[in-house]
């Protein structure tokens, strides 16, 4: 008797505390709706080893930055952030042409001389006038004497740019000879931006992986209806890097390939001229850790570091990913990754290449002396 009366107390108790639990439950879910894929922001339950590096463990050189007419206020403020991360010398890819050149060497190297390098671009304005590629090197040369010290050439090249008749300008076409033989010449890297991310011309549909991202900056897309495809791009910008093989190319943003290593490592097994930044890819990178560790330590005189958009507190997750082996942690830039990352934690001596040494041997007239051996 005692038996099945411990058994029945048992059972009205499991009865009570399951008429407590449920209809909280019930009420749960039906107050929350399901949220949108903005609001979804999950907090990691994972606890595991962090290491938060707030400075390069070795000072770099930034490849990749932009900086339009920057005021000397501006290029005060950035040398005082520079210093707080280990950031030696900062490429300015953004220098224009002519006088605009001209004031942005003198306000930013004219002041610091050892921590800035700027870049030229190139002007298309005469790009329909016989002699156009000669004009244009022409003008670098002038603008490498007012202190340039590398070519960038931005993304309208090859996708935007048109002829007057309409035509597109392809990447490899001959006119712009003159100007990449002209960068040889002068011993300047040239700094190319070509396409965008595969999935920018792919259907912009639920299966596209930068789906956050196009619905952000819808004009981002790259419809064929409208664009070249991104194959098309390839082949022209490969073939414009293998028919000026004396000219260094840096490709931007692991030349799009960041999200196939493989592939990128055959480009640079045929084409011994062409080298490329990591800027704005970490995500790509971060997301194979073992595939980006093997990637650049095999290829790791063909990698620089650089991070495009400026801004002194993201350069921290490129040092988490470079140097530490952390795991699962958060992208600093929703729209280009709604997953999380890893670090690859390189050895030294790939660092110290990506970090400075490639960019040293690219880009004339940076002073070794500031960079350990
Ligand atoms: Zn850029």
């Amino acid at each position: 008797m005692k038996f099945w009366r411990t058994i029945l107390a048992l059972v009205s108790m499991l009865g009570a505390g399951s008429a407590l639990l449920w209809p909280r439950i019930a009420h749960t879910q039906q107050s929350q709706r399901v949220p949108t894929i903005e609001e979804y922001n999950p907090k990691s339950t994972l606890v595991t080893k962090e290491h938060k590096p707030e400075r390069a463990k070795f000072p770099f050189i930034d490849i990749h930055s932009h900086h339009w007419n920057p005021t000397p206020e501006h290029v005060d403020q950035l040398v005082k952030e520079m210093d707080t991360i280990n950031l030696r010398v900062l490429v300015n890819l953004s220098g224009g042409s002519g006088e605009e050149l001209r004031k942005t060497v003198a306000t930013m190297k004219g002041r610091y001389p050892d921590r800035f390098v700027v870049f030229a671009n190139p002007s298309y304005e005469d790009i329909n006038a016989p002699g156009y590629g000669n004009r244009a090197a022409e003008r670098l040369a002038a603008d490498v004497r007012n202190g340039a010290q590398g070519l960038k050439i931005f993304k309208n090249f090859g996708m935007d740019l048109k002829y007057a008749n309409g035509e597109r300008v392809h990447a490899d076409d001959a006119i712009f000879d003159p100007l990449f033989e002209k960068c040889a010449e002068l011993k300047i890297p040239v700094l190319i931006h070509i396409a965008e991310p595969s999935a920018f011309f792919d259907p912009w549909d639920y299966k596209n992986e930068r789906w956050e991202e196009l619905n952000e900056f819808p004009q981002r897309a790259r419809p064929p209806s409208k664009y070249p495809s991104f194959e098309t791009l390839m082949a022209e910008r490969n073939h414009l890097f293998a028919k000026h093989p004396r000219t260094h190319f840096i490709a931007a943003h692991l030349a799009f390939h960041g999200n196939d290593l493989e592939r990128l490592g055959k480009l640079f097994d045929t084409l011994p001229n062409m080298y490329v930044d990591i800027a704005a890819v970490l995500a790509e990178l971060g997301r194979q850790p073992y595939s980006a560790h093997d990637f650049l330590v095999k290829y790791q005189d063909r990698v620089l570091m650089g991070k495009d958009i400026y801004d002194v507190s993201e350069y921290k997750w490129y040092f988490r990913a470079l140097e530490t082996r952390d795991e699962y942690f958060e992208y600093y830039r929703k729209r280009h990754a709604f997953w999380r990352i890893y670090g690859f934690q390189l050895p030294d001596e790939v660092l110290k290449k990506i970090y400075y040494k490639n960019a040293l041997k690219l880009v004339p007239g940076i002073d070794p002396k500031a960079f350990p051996d």
